[in-house]
């Protein structure tokens, strides 16, 4: 069973001989056109020969590695944390997709407290660690939600009915930043989205920019990292 929809593209993309370029290209025309992605790659299984049984993602336990990572170590949480947050204002290729933070910040705020320690992470590890989340909420989200053209639009109709709420909570979310307003992850405070930064009102921002962990995303354009369903170059070369 696989974790991330990266796993499970690359698992149908042996089984069937194609260019994992091929298979990305093929299942993201398939749920631009609303249908999930394991509906899409179902049908991709099926059309090969192959047990499409074989191909899917189990969203919770996608959602139990995200915790156990989330739980490790308190300042590589908090690390990881403020790379994201970054990310997800950014633009172009950059861009951590917005539903994916959402839900992100449900997980974060339902672990416990992760304990600290005195080791030091190397920014080769958070980097490590991040790209590992960005795929596994992507998937999560991708797996949870109903999702079209436009982005999120409501809960997959075979959302695990104890993540049904986790969906509709990043399907809420999702339609309040599109419609222009946010309320600050920080203080709660309802503003004008454009003027946010990492999701937080511009006064919390501030106060936040002394903190140490916003230096953590020193390196974090040092690779190439994509959302699920983007093709990047390093794929094209697979
Ligand atoms: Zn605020």
């Amino acid at each position: 069973m696989s974790l991330t929809a990266r796993d499970l593209l690359q698992k149908i993309a042996h089984d069937t001989g194609l260019p994992y370029k091929t298979i990305a290209k093929r299942v993201n025309e398939a749920m631009m056109k609303g249908e999930g992605l394991i509906e899409a790659v179902e049908a991709l299984a099926k059309k090969h020969g192959l047990d499409s049984k074989e191909y899917q993602i189990n969203a919770r336990k996608t959602m139990s590695e995200i915790e156990k990572i989330l739980k490790e170590d308190y300042t590589q949480t908090l690390m990881i944390s403020a790379v994201l947050g970054q990310m997800v204002e950014a633009k172009g290729k950059d861009r951590f997709p917005a539903p994916a933070f959402f839900a992100f910040l449900e997980v974060l705020s339902s672990v416990p407290q992760a304990p600290k320690d005195v080791k030091s992470e190397t920014s080769t590890e958070i980097e490590d660690l991040t790209t590992r989340i960005i795929e596994l909420t992507t998937t999560l989200v991708s797996v949870i939600c109903e999702w079209s053209e436009e982005g999120v639009i409501g809960v997959a109709k075979d959302c695990p009915p104890d993540l049904k709420e986790l969906a509709r909570l990043v399907f809420r979310k999702t339609m309040m930043l599109q419609s222009g307003l946010w309320a600050c992850i920080s203080c709660g405070r309802i503003v004008d989205a454009k003027s946010t930064r990492a999701l937080m009102c511009e006064d919390c921002d501030i106060k936040m920019g002394n903190d140490p962990v916003t230096r953590a995303d020193s390196s974090r354009h040092a690779r190439d990292r994509t959302g699920y369903g983007q093709t990047s170059k390093s794929d094209e070369q697979n």
